[in-house]
């Protein structure tokens, strides 16, 4: 929709200065060219700009949706306590659900995901085999309690996320919606112009089989994959599984001597740093998990971390203990893959890491062949610091063919999975078929996370003067410049309405009393794909045109701009 918004009425404030507690890249930018503002730890307000952006991602992604015959629908955010208890999850997601009362002391959760909630739907709204396939889907505000909310809006405690459910009757159907969703995904993401990986993944807390995730390359990215250069297989590493063939069964002897550690009656965080000679800051290397007294996974957390320093806050009076080459002995599937010099850093194990809150675990102790015990999970760390954890290294074998893997960080934007029956059966969704009997209806769940999209878009396409968008999201087609006389902001104006009639979307820095200094800082750090400048040259008609991106600007005349913009 042609516009033109004038700068002078916009609500932005351009920041100089990164916030203090901003890491990323996209978290400095968004705050600092006035798209995004904090209003709790994941909590945050998309501003006039930002919410363009927000909604040009959506306007994508809702076309796609309706060109694969996917139907439009908004499911309530509060919700009954009910569905979620039936399916597991009320218990299951622990302290990521936001749970509440109302008045009447009633349980309810603001939803994380909506499976449940739309299972109960189709119940309710398809009776036949002939009302399926259904596809329905929702952009609407989601709740997680994260862990660790951070880098901005990529990681919100309330964010937008696009969710979407097929119902078929038949696997092979359930494969077609797979099928249609994968499609529209890459043609989204394309649009949008972001970069991204198809890769295998694990399904988690969904559950159900297949699964795949699109990632987005980028050094903010919390999550790392694999691709092979020679045959094409990725997988997000919480999912690679290596051939049984290519493991090597550790055994008591291949774990190397376990250190004796001197447990103190009471052990602090600082006597088991002492123990060891490290420092108390230090963080966890190796983690390794144990459920009812059975080691059930073994990770290495690559550049992913677990905080001593949190660890010690509760460690006092954990019994510390070692763990020894015996709990190893005879359980080569725990230990797959092989054993490296630093004893058990190099293990390719992973196993279902949801374990729950209150199992004791055996960690790492940044210090090979040590480890500390009953170390409880939830309560010395997250979940999450563990799902976190990278299991392969950089030319690692190939599981498909063997050539050395390449590892890279990515952010992931959109997951898809076949849920198969797993919510038809806890809620007895059936259709009655063409025989006339009842026919239990199989299931996919389709996520794209909205926000995080434009966060990583702007990961992946900012550069050192500010933002950069791709023209598809951009909050305007072209950013005009005044440079500050009365009679260049009256051309500029009419610059912008030509170009509004031409049918773009303009944004005009109109501001009387900003230098023009100032004023091409902010277009830059706004990142409109083209900026118009009309400065020195005004008088005789003549303006600068500039590329955002490459930096490349031409003088012209106005007339010759708006045409070659239009
Ligand atoms: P992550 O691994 O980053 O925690 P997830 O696997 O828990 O994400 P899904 O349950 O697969 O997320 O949800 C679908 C999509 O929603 C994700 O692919 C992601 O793009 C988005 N998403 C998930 N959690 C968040 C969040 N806290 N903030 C913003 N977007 C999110
Ligand atoms: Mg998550
Ligand atoms: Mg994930
Ligand atoms: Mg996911």
């Amino acid at each position: 929709m042609s516009q033109v918004q004038r700068m002078s009425r916009l609500m932005v404030k351009t920041l100089r200065d990164d916030p203090a507690d901003a890491e990323t890249i996209s978290h400095k930018l968004l705050v600092r060219a006035g798209y995004v503002r904090r209003n709790a730890a994941g909590v945050w307000t998309w501003l006039p700009l930002g919410k363009k952006v927000l909604d040009n991602v959506s306007a994508v992604v809702r076309e796609e949706m309706d060109a694969i015959g996917a139907q439009e629908v908004l499911l309530p955010a509060l919700l009954p306590r009910e569905p979620y208890e039936a399916s597991g999850r009320w218990e299951e997601y622990g302290e990521l659900l936001f749970r509440l009362k109302d008045r009447k002391g009633a349980d309810y959760l603001l939803g994380p995901t909506h499976e449940e909630i739309f299972t109960q739907t189709v119940k309710d709204q398809c009776v036949s085999y002939k009302d399926l396939p259904v596809m329905l889907y929702q952009i609407q505000t989601k709740y997680r309690d994260e862990a660790r909310p951070r880098s901005g809006v990529l990681r919100g405690r309330e964010f937008q996320m696009k969710d979407s459910y097929s119902f078929d009757i038949t696997d092979e159907g359930l494969a077609e919606s797979y099928a249609l969703h994968r499609a529209a995904y890459q043609r989204i993401f394309t649009r949008l112009g972001l970069d991204h990986r198809i890769v295998s993944a694990v399904s988690g807390a969904m559950g159900g089989s297949a699964s795949e995730e699109f990632l987005a390359p980028a050094a903010a990215g919390e999550d790392t994959f694999v691709d092979c250069p020679a045959c094409g297989y990725a997988a997000n590493t919480e999912a690679v599984t290596f051939p049984a063939d290519r493991a090597e069964p550790a055994d008591a002897s291949s774990v190397g001597p376990m250190e004796e550690l001197d447990t103190p009656d009471t052990p602090t965080i600082e006597s088991l740093a002492r123990q060891l000679d490290i420092p108390a800051s230090a963080t966890l290397k190796n983690l390794l998990v144990k459920v009812d007294g059975e080691i059930v996974a073994v990770g290495v957390p690559g550049d992913r971390e677990v905080d001593l320093g949190k660890l010690g806050e509760h460690l006092a009076p954990a019994v510390v203990e070692l763990v020894t080459a015996e709990d190893f002995a005879g359980r080569p599937d725990l230990v797959r893959g092989y054993v490296g010099p630093q004893g058990l850093a190099k293990v390719r194990y992973i196993a279902d890491p949801r374990v729950a809150p209150g199992t004791a675990w055996v960690t790492g102790a940044n210090k090979p062949d040590t480890h500390a015990r009953d170390v409880v999970c939830g309560r010395d760390f997250e979940v999450d610091d563990y799902l976190d954890v990278v299991v392969v290294e950089e030319g690692d074998p190939c599981p498909s063919c063997g050539a050395g893997l390449r590892l890279g960080r990515a952010i992931e934007i959109g997951h898809i999975f076949q849920l198969g029956r797993k919510y038809a059966d806890t809620f007895q969704l059936d259709v009655l078929g063409p025989q006339g009997k009842p026919v239990r209806v199989t299931m996919g769940s389709y996520g794209i996370g909205v926000s995080r999209a434009v966060a990583a878009l702007a990961e992946q396409t900012a550069d050192a003067k500010g933002l950069c968008w791709p023209a598809e999201v951009a909050p305007a087609d072209v950013h005009v410049v005044a440079a500050g006389k009365a009679a260049q902001i009256e051309l500029a104006l009419d610059a912008a309405e030509r170009l509004r009639a031409a049918g773009l979307r303009v944004l005009v820095d109109d501001r009387a009393g900003v230098s023009p200094g100032v004023k091409f800082t902010d277009a830059e750090l706004i990142g409109v794909p083209r900026i118009l400048i009309v400065g020195r040259r005004a008088a005789e008609g003549v303006v600068e045109l500039k590329d955002r991106r490459s930096g490349e600007s031409e003088e012209l005349p106005l007339t010759d701009a708006v045409a070659k913009l239009t």
